[in-house]
C-alpha cells in the first residue's frame, strides 16, 4: 500500500496496524477502485462486508494523497437500521441508541441522498418520537423508506463520496491547493469502535506537543459517556480541566489507557517520525485507536518539531530542513495577525513587505515623526513615497501607499527596514482637506484613527486585531545553521544603513550584495548639501560641496565595514536622477530658495532644466557618473579612505564598487580610469596598500547582450532585475501596479514580473548575460541583486546558471538560506519539486 495509490490516511493506518496499535478492522480502497466507483463500477460488496462479520457498524473516511487537498467528510454508523436500533436499545439504553440512529439518518439524508438539511435537524433532547418523525420525514423527502440493508448503505456511501471527489467544484478547490488535475481519492472503511456501553466508555483525541509552540505538552479532549462530562488533561503540569472545572481528568479516570496513549505517542515519533494526534475510543475500558493524523501546527511549531525530531535522531537533519516551508520562517521573523482574530477589512493592496503593524493614520513624514516623538505608533499613508519620506518611514510602524508596485520606493525601503508595507491600494483615495482616507463603499477613516496593515496578505484592517509576536528561538537558528551546511549558493543582503547591515549580520548574510548609496544623502543635514551641489554654478563649486559630504560618506562606509567584519561589501555608486533631491511643491521650492539665498525664479529654472520626460531612462546611474564625474570621485575616495581606516582597525577589507545602469563597455572604461586614479591617490596619501574590485550592475538589456565586452573591465556582474524587468518589458516599475492585476487576471502575465522573476524573458537575458560575461572573463563573479533575489524561483534559476550568490532584503535572508538549502537537497536526493516532504507517509 502506498500514499500515491491509497492516500495518506490509508498508508498511515497500515503503519499503525504494523505497530500493533489496537485498530478496529479496516479495509482500504485504492484510488483506481474509487475512480471506478465514481463511474458506476462497484467493487464486490460481499467481499468487503465479509471482513466485518455479522451486522457491523462501519465508518468511511477519505484518504487523499495530501491531507491538505481535502475530500468528502467522514460518514459514521453505517449499518444502523431498525433492528439494530432495537438491539442497541437493550445493550446501551434507548437514549444512546436513538442518538446514534438519528445522527446516521441525518448524515445519510444530507450527504448521500442530498436532501434539504433543514428537514433533518436533531432536537436537543430527542425522545422515541423524534426517530419516527425523522424516518417519516426521510420517506416523504426521498420518496422511499430509509434503506435498511447495511450492504446497500455502504454501497451508496462509497458511491456518493467517490462522486463528490470527482465533482468540478471539489476538483477546482483542491487544484487551488496544489493538487494535480487527476489527483485520486482512496476510501477507508472501518469497523466502528463506538465508545458507548457499560463500564468506562468514551471517545477522544490526544497529542503530545503544543500546536502553537511545538513544545512537548499533552493536550486533547475526552468525552466520557459514563461520566457524562468532558475530561480534558491540559499539560503535564497536572492542571486538570473538566467542563465545569471540577471532577477527574482523563489521566485520573483511566490511568492505564492514558499511559498506553503516551507510549503510543512515543512510538509514533519513533516509527512514523512525526508528531501525531491520535483519535481513540474506550469501550468498556478497552482502548481502540481509530485514526492518527499529523498534528496541526503553527509556523513556529513546525520549526520546533522538525528540529526536535532531528535532534532526537528520529529524522536526519536534511529532512528537518526539507520539512519546513520557507514561508513559515518569514512569518516567524515578523509580528503577524492572529489567524483566528476577526478582521475588519478596509481595503486590499499589494503585500509588499511582510509582517503586521498597528498605528494611527498619519499623512506626512513630518506627522509620522511628530507621532513617534509623542510615543504614538503610526501608519504612514501616502499616495506614493519619495526619498524625502524616508525619515517618516523610519518613524512609522508601517507604510500604506495608493500607488506603486512590488519594487516601488515604499516597498523596497519597507523590506529593507523590515517595516510592514502595503502598496498599490488603488481603491483608496485621500481626501486631503478633511484629512481622511476613503475606502470602497465610501467608508471614511480620519487621521488619528487606528488601522492595522497586514503586509503578508496585503490587507488593511480597521482597529487592532490580536497579534502574534516574532519569535527567533534556538530552533530557528539551528535549522538555518543546518541549512547552511547543505546550501551551494551564497546569500548576501541588500543593506544601505548600519541598521540594515546589522540585521544582515544577525541573519548571517555572507556580505552586502547591494548598498544603494543614494539613500545616505537623504539623511538629516545632507539633503541640503546635495541641493547646494545641484545648484552649484560650476565644477569647482560642486567639488567644494562634495568635500563637505566626503567625511560623512567615509563614516557611512567605515561603519558598514566595521559591522560586516571582513565580509564583502558591494557599494553601488550614485544611481537616481538628481531631481529626486529637489522639492516638488511650491512651498518646498520657496524654502529652498530661502536656504540657498537665490531667487524663487532661479530655483524654478534649475528644477525645470533638470526635468526629464522619462527620468528613469534619463540622466541617472553611470550617465550621471560620466557627465558629473566629481560625484563618483568623491564616493570612490570615501570608500577607499574608509577601507584604509577599517583595515587598520580590524579585518582587511576589499571593497566592491559597482557601477549602475551601464549599457556600453566604454562607460565602464571611463569610470574605471577615474576610480583607479582615486585609488592610487589614496594609496599614496595613506601609505597603505589595498585592493578593490570593480563591478557592473547589469540592468539594461544591452548590458546583458554586451556582457562579454563589459566583463573585460569588471570583476563581477550583478543583475539588477528590477530595472532589467522594467526595460525588458518596457513597463514602468512605478506605474505598472495600476493595471497589473487586470493583466494577471486575464492571463497576459502569469504573475507580476516585478514580484516573480520572468524566467522566459528576463531569465533569457540573465542566461545570455552570464554566458557572455563568462566568455569575456571566465572567473567573473555572477549574482542577482534585484528584489527577486530572495524568491525561491529566482534562487533556483541562479543555482542552475551557476551564479555565485543572490542578494536580497535583510529580512528575506533566512528564507533565502532555507530555500537555497532545500533546492540543493532536493537535487542531491532526487526529490521532485512537487513532493512535499513530511506531510504524509
Ligand atoms: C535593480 O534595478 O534591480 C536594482 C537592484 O536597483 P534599484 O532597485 O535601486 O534600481
Ligand atoms: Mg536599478
Amino acid at each position: 500500500m502506498s500514499a500515491a495509490r491509497h492516500g495518506g490516511r490509508a498508508k498511515c493506518l497500515q503503519r499503525l496496524v504494523r505497530m500493533d496499535l489496537p485498530l478496529p478492522t479496516t479495509v482500504a480502497l485504492s484510488f483506481s477502485c474509487v475512480h471506478a466507483i465514481a463511474n458506476g463500477r462497484m467493487p464486490d460488496m460481499d467481499e468487503i462486508m465479509r471482513h466485518f462479520g455479522e451486522a457491523p457498524l462501519l465508518s468511511v473516511r477519505p484518504s487523499s494523497q495530501d491531507p491538505d487537498w481535502g475530500g468528502p467528510g467522514a460518514i459514521l454508523n453505517i449499518g444502523m437500521n431498525d433492528s439494530r436500533h432495537v438491539r442497541m436499545c437493550d445493550e446501551l439504553g434507548e437514549e444512546a441508541a436513538t442518538s446514534l440512529y438519528l445522527r446516521f439518518i441525518q448524515s445519510w439524508a444530507v450527504h448521500v441522498a442530498r436532501l434539504d438539511p433543514d428537514s433533518f435537524d436533531i432536537p436537543d433532547h430527542p425522545g422515541p418520537d423524534a426517530l419516527q418523525a425523522m424516518l417519516a420525514a426521510y420517506e416523504v423527502e426521498a420518496d422511499e423508506p430509509f434503506p435498511q440493508d447495511p450492504s446497500v448503505q455502504l454501497c451508496e456511501v462509497l458511491r456518493s463520496m467517490a462522486r463528490a471527489w470527482e465533482g468540478t467544484t471539489a476538483r477546482l478547490l483542491r487544484q487551488a491547493k496544489g493538487a494535480p488535475a487527476d489527483a485520486g481519492l482512496g476510501l477507508v472503511v472501518q469497523q466502528m469502535a463506538l465508545g458507548v456501553g457499560q463500564g468506562e466508555c468514551g471517545s477522544g483525541v490526544i497529542q503530545f506537543v503544543d500546536s502553537l509552540t511545538g513544545l512537548p505538552q499533552v493536550t486533547g479532549r475526552y468525552l466520557s459517556q459514563s461520566q457524562g462530562r468532558d475530561a480534558l488533561k491540559a499539560g503535564a503540569g497536572a492542571i486538570y480541566l473538566t467542563r465545569d472545572d471540577r471532577g477527574p481528568s482523563f489521566e485520573e479516570l483511566c490511568p492505564d489507557a492514558f499511559a498506553r496513549l503516551l507510549r503510543m505517542g512515543d512510538l509514533c515519533r519513533e516509527r512514523l517520525r512525526e508528531e501525531m494526534q491520535i483519535e481513540f475510543t474506550l469501550q468498556e475500558g478497552k482502548l481502540h485507536v481509530l485514526d492518527a493524523v499529523r498534528v496541526q501546527r503553527s509556523s513556529r511549531a513546525s520549526v520546533r518539531i522538525a528540529v526536535a525530531l532531528a535532534e532526537d535522531g528520529m529524522i536526519p537533519r536534511e529532512e528537518a530542513v526539507l520539512r519546513v516551508e520557507p514561508q513559515a520562517l518569514s512569518e516567524l521573523l515578523h509580528r503577524h495577525v492572529d489567524p483566528s482574530a476577526p478582521r475588519d477589512l478596509v481595503v486590499s493592496g499589494i503585500a509588499a513587505s511582510p509582517g503586521a503593524a498597528t498605528g494611527r493614520i498619519v499623512f506626512s513624514a513630518n506627522a509620522a515623526q511628530a507621532s513617534a516623538a509623542r510615543g504614538e505608533p503610526c501608519i504612514l499613508v501616502r499616495r506614493e513615497t519619495t526619498p524625502e519620506d524616508i525619515r517618516g518611514m523610519h518613524a512609522a510602524e508601517g507604510v500604506l501607499t495608493i500607488r506603486g508596485g512590488i519594487t516601488s520606493h515604499a516597498a523596497v525601503i519597507g523590506r529593507g527596514l523590515g517595516l510592514p508595507c502595503v502598496v498599490g491600494a488603488s481603491d483608496l483615495t485621500i481626501d486631503r482637506k478633511k484629512r481622511q482616507v476613503i475606502a470602497p463603499g465610501g467608508r471614511r477613516l480620519s487621521e488619528g484613527e487606528i488601522i492595522t496593515l497586514d503586509g503578508t496578505s496585503g490587507e488593511v484592517l480597521a482597529g487592532e486585531p490580536a497579534m502574534f509576536e516574532a519569535v527567533l528561538d534556538g530552533a530557528f537558528r539551528r535549522l538555518l545553521d543546518w541549512a547552511d551546511d547543505f546550501r551551494d549558493i551564497g546569500v548576501r543582503a541588500n543593506a544601505d544603513t548600519p541598521a540594515d547591515a546589522q540585521t544582515a549580520r544577525n541573519f548571517q548574510a555572507q556580505g552586502i550584495g547591494l548598498c544603494r548609496t543614494e539613500h545616505m544623502f537623504f539623511e538629516e543635514g545632507r539633503i541640503g548639501m546635495m541641493r547646494e551641489m545641484i545648484f552649484a554654478k560650476d565644477e569647482a563649486a560642486r567639488r567644494t560641496v562634495l568635500e563637505r559630504l566626503l567625511p560623512m560618506q567615509r563614516a557611512d562606509f567605515a561603519r558598514l565595514f566595521e559591522i560586516m567584519q571582513g565580509q564583502p561589501v558591494c557599494i553601488r555608486l550614485f544611481d537616481p536622477p538628481l531631481h529626486e533631491f529637489l522639492p516638488s511643491d511650491r512651498a518646498g521650492l520657496r524654502d529652498l530658495a530661502d536656504g540657498l539665498a537665490v531667487s524663487l525664479s532661479d530655483v524654478e529654472a534649475r528644477v525645470s532644466a533638470l526635468t526629464e520626460y522619462n527620468p528613469m531612462l534619463g540622466m541617472r546611474g553611470v550617465r550621471l557618473g560620466i557627465t558629473v564625474p566629481e560625484i563618483y570621485e568623491m564616493q570612490a575616495r570615501a570608500i577607499f579612505e574608509a577601507t584604509v581606516q577599517a583595515s587598520r582597525d580590524g579585518d582587511p577589507v576589499v571593497p566592491e564598487v559597482m557601477i549602475p545602469l551601464v549599457s556600453a563597455m566604454r562607460e565602464v572604461e571611463l569610470v574605471k580610469a577615474r576610480i583607479d586614479a582615486v585609488a592610487a591617490q589614496v594609496r599614496t596619501q595613506s601609505g597603505v596598500e589595498f585592493d578593490y574590485r570593480l563591478g557592473v550592475m547589469v540592468e539594461t538589456p544591452r548590458a546583458a547582450l554586451r556582457a562579454a565586452d563589459i566583463a573585460q573591465h569588471a570583476a563581477f556582474l550583478s543583475f539588477g532585475t528590477n530595472d532589467l524587468t522594467q526595460m525588458t518589458y518596457g513597463l514602468s516599475r512605478d506605474d505598472a501596479g495600476r493595471f497589473m492585476s487586470i493583466y494577471v487576471k486575464n492571463g497576459v502575465y502569469e504573475e507580476d514580473p516585478f514580484h516573480s522573476l520572468d524566467l522566459e524573458g528576463v531569465g533569457e537575458l540573465l542566461k545570455i548575460g552570464a554566458e557572455r560575461g563568462r566568455a569575456g572573463r571566465p572567473d567573473v563573479t555572477l549574482s542577482i541583486c534585484g528584489e527577486h533575489g530572495g524568491s525561491r524561483s529566482a534562487i533556483e534559476f541562479c543555482r542552475k546558471q551557476g551564479f555565485d550568490y543572490v542578494s536580497c532584503s535583510p529580512f528575506r535572508v533566512p528564507v533565502a538560506r532555507l530555500s537555497a538549502a532545500q533546492l540543493a537537497l532536493r537535487e542531491r536526493l532526487d526529490i521532485d519539486e512537487k513532493v512535499t516532504v513530511g506531510r504524509f507517509f
